[in-house]
């Protein structure tokens, strides 16, 4: 799916999974990208060319959020290499300042279930990557 609307997109951790994706995304000139992550040396990642910002700073607290804007995002991503906080982060993104599209990390997928139940979209690297795994070792290659 190829979506042309320019989007305020927040992407929570700034680590391997997080840096990676705000650098694809910061590419598409369309979208604004804010990157949160509580440790500064983390922001490194990001290639010269990144047009956004970025904040130093827990996005556990609220106050980051609401100085990140999250009011005005059409996306919310949470990338941390906590599940409890990138949960946690994603809950108060939907309920509290209602943002439309909320996905979050989920290191562990046998928590998917609780995670469906709460109505958060979740992204599994780890079943993903077993996945992929598996079809190229059936596929004998
Ligand atoms: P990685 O496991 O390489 O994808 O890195 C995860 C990133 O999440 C690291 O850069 C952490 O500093 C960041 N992180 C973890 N907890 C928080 C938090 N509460 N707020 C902001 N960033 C966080």
């Amino acid at each position: 799916m190829v979506v042309n609307k320019d989007q305020y997109i927040i992407i929570v951790g700034c680590g391997r999974l997080g840096g990676y994706l705000a650098n694809e995304l910061s590419e598409s000139s369309s979208n604004s990208v804010v990157v949160i992550d509580k440790n500064a040396d983390a922001f490194e990642r990001l290639n010269v060319s990144f047009s956004g910002f970025t904040i130093e700073a827990d996005a556990l607290e609220t106050d980051v959020l609401i100085n990140a804007k999250i009011n005005k995002a059409d996306v919310v991503v949470t990338t941390t290499n906590h599940d409890n906080v990138n949960i946690m982060v994603a809950q108060i993104a939907k309920s509290i300042f209602g943002v439309g599209h909320v996905i979050a990390r989920l290191t562990d997928p046998s928590k998917e279930k609780v995670y469906e139940e709460l109505n958060i979209e979740t992204i599994s690297p780890t079943a993903l990557s077993a996945i992929e795994f598996k079809r190229i070792i059936m596929e004998g290659r």
